[in-house]
C-alpha cells in the first residue's frame, strides 16, 4: 500500500526507476513550480525493488503525461482526494512528442528554422524508436 500521507490532495507518480525522479522532476518543470513537491529515493518496492516515488501536491493539470509516458512508461500516476486514491493511470509511450527531444539531424527544417516546434512520433513501439516529423531521423529512446 503506497503510504500518501501528508497529501490530501495531488498526485503521486508511483514506480519511478530507482534513480530517475530527478530526471523526471526536470523534464517535467517541476522545478519551476511553487507547490510542495516530495521526492522519495529508492523506497522499497516489491515489485521492483528500489524505486522513486514524487509527492505533487496539486492537480493533475501541472503533469504533461506525454513528458512522463515519454521518459517512463511504467510510471504509475495516482490521483489523491481527501486522504486516498481516487484514480489510478497507467502510461504509455506517447504516439506524438512536441518539444521533448530535439532533431540532430543539421540538414532538418528545425535546425534552420529555429520557431518550428520539435515533433516526433512513434515509429516503432515495441523498439521504442521515435522519427521527427519534418526528415524522419531515427531517436532510440534509450539515448535519453
Ligand atoms: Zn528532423
Amino acid at each position: 500500500m503506497l503510504n500518501i500521507s501528508g497529501l490530501n490532495e495531488g498526485i503521486v507518480l508511483d514506480h519511478i526507476e530507482a534513480g530517475k525522479s530527478m530526471d523526471i522532476y526536470y523534464h517535467l518543470g517541476l522545478d519551476k513550480l511553487d507547490c510542495t513537491i516530495a521526492i522519495i529515493k529508492n523506497a522499497k518496492s516489491s515489485k521492483m525493488g528500489k524505486k522513486d516515488i514524487i509527492k505533487i501536491d496539486g492537480g493533475l493539470d501541472i503533469v504533461d503525461l506525454d513528458v512522463l509516458g515519454y521518459i517512463d512508461h511504467n510510471v504509475t500516476v495516482n490521483i489523491i482526494k481527501d486522504n486516498r486514491i481516487v484514480e489510478k493511470r497507467r502510461l504509455k509511450l506517447p504516439k506524438k512528442i512536441t518539444n521533448v527531444i530535439q532533431c540532430k539531424n543539421p540538414r532538418c527544417i528545425t535546425s534552420i528554422e529555429q520557431e518550428l516546434p520539435h515533433v516526433f512520433y512513434l515509429a516503432d513501439e515495441e523498439k521504442q524508436i521515435y522519427r521527427c516529423a519534418y526528415c524522419e531521423e531515427k531517436y532510440g529512446k534509450k539515448k535519453f
